[in-house]
């Protein structure tokens, strides 16, 4: 399995750090984020390690978020919560700081005060276009 001795991950899934794990199958652990956002704030990583979505298997990738209806039942009843937000950050400019893959689950309330920024832009006449067809040439070449 893949494993990085130096990943902090890595070490709760040996247990060789510990963790408040709340929920772990076969193929992922959940546990609080040991710095909340918001009280009840969890993380799932998958067992394996690996640094980005873009190296993870889609059978691991699928495994990571088919727990997020189970893990986001019990979120919304522990914390009394309104909703949630589940967030990925893959690389260090999207915020990433631990080089495990992992997706946040956070409690949301409409009077909380976490905020985010959410700049929406408008694209310029045919720009979106060209977007669409530079997409459709990447997928075929995959
Ligand atoms: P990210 O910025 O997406 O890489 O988030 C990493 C998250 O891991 C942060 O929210 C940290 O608070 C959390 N974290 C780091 N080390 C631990 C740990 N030992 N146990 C629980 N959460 C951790
Ligand atoms: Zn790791």
């Amino acid at each position: 399995m893949p494993r990085d001795p130096d990943c902090v991950f890595c070490k709760i899934v040996v247990a060789e750090i510990p963790a408040a794990v709340v929920y772990e199958n076969e193929s992922i652990i959940s546990f609080l984020d040991v710095n909340p956002l918001a009280e009840g704030h969890l993380l799932v990583i998958p067992r394996e390690h690996y640094s980005s979505v873009l190296d993870i298997p889609p059978t691991q990738c699928g495994a990571l978020f088919s727990v997020a209806p189970t893990l986001g039942r019990a979120l919304m009843e522990v914390t009394g919560a309104e909703g949630f937000n589940v967030l990925l950050n893959d690389g260090r400019a999207a915020g990433q700081v631990v080089s495990h893959v992992h997706c946040h689950l956070v409690p949301r309330r409409a009077d909380d005060d976490l905020g985010y920024r959410w700049n929406a832009k408008k694209y310029s006449p045919g720009r979106d276009a060209e977007l669409t067809a530079a997409y459709q040439k990447a997928f075929a070449q995959q």
